[in-house]
């Protein structure tokens, strides 16, 4: 299922980890049910909403980035039965191993985009070793701060994502970080307090990586849905708005992690109403 998208000289590759099916008054608990009329025929024949969890492999300037950890083997999504994590089994698809990855590079650290990070052995007591073991890790810093100063969290935070920061792998963040020369952080908080999204700019190409300011094409028209997981309801509203604003009716590419496969489209203006446009593949 692995897509693989030319951007200029790199390459960015949507590798979904898990699937699942979730009723969407689950994701929106706010919104109306009768606002979901107009889009009952984009859900499934079960009138569900079908998630994907995908991580991005980049491959520019000589290294491989990886793009967020999915959910990982251990941990599933709410709801109905989701499909086996096969993250591994997906990048092998476009020829990486774990051991390839220079930098894994986080949009946030909910559970579903940390979970392939670490391996626990028999000895619980002993420190887990990074799957990607010759990478580092880089996190967003607000969102670092956060789970470390929080008692509550899904365990796949606790498990895969702050055990890092006790192996020596990990670096934080802020701001408009440079990952490599062709990608670049671009802080979006609001669906956590360091969400952040990244920029692939290579031969005069472009491709936002969306993180989590979207979750299903619908938003493409209803930016000012709240998820149930925007941390900042605001702020990710208006991180929502400006940057689909900005992305609207433009030659950049969108790598939208959980929109239906290929993952990849654009935003594009119909009569006046911003719609998502999937790639032909
Ligand atoms: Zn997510």
């Amino acid at each position: 299922m692995a897509t693989r998208v030319r951007v200029g000289d790199a390459a960015i590759t949507g590798l979904v980890d898990r699937q699942h099916k979730l009723s969407p008054e689950w994701h929106y608990p706010d919104v109306p049910a009768a606002d979901w009329e107009p889009y009952r025929e984009m859900l499934s024949d079960e009138a569900m909403a079908l998630l994907n969890f995908r991580a991005f492999l980049v491959r520019a300037d000589g290294k491989t980035i990886l793009i967020d950890t999915g959910w990982g083997p251990k941990h599933a999504p709410p709801g109905a039965a989701a499909s086996p994590a096969r993250l591994p089994q997906e990048m092998a698809e476009v020829d990486a191993t774990m051991d390839d990855v220079d930098v894994v590079v986080f949009t946030h650290l909910h559970a579903d985009h940390v979970g392939w990070n670490l391996t626990y052995g028999e000895d619980e007591a002993a420190a887990p070793s990074p799957n990607f073991r010759n990478a580092r890790y880089l996190v967003p810093a607000d969102d670092w701060a956060h789970y470390n100063n929080i008692e509550q969290m899904h365990p796949n935070i606790r498990e895969q994502a702050l055990p890092l920061g006790d192996l020596d792998v990990l670096d934080t963040f802020e701001g408009e970080h440079l990952v490599s020369p062709s990608l670049q952080a671009l802080p979006t908080p609001g669906h956590s307090p360091g969400h952040s999204s990244f920029v692939l700019s290579s031969g005069g190409e472009r491709c936002f990586v969306l993180g989590d300011l979207a979750h299903h094409p619908i938003i493409a028209a209803e930016t000012h849905w709240v998820h149930r997981f925007d941390f900042d309801p605001e702020r990710a509203r208006a991180q929502r708005e400006r940057v689909l604003g900005e992305l609207d009716d433009t030659d950049t590419l969108v790598a939208a992690g959980h929109f239906p496969q290929p993952g990849f489209g654009r935003f594009v203006r119909v009569d006046g109403r911003r719609e998502w446009r999937p790639i032909e593949i």
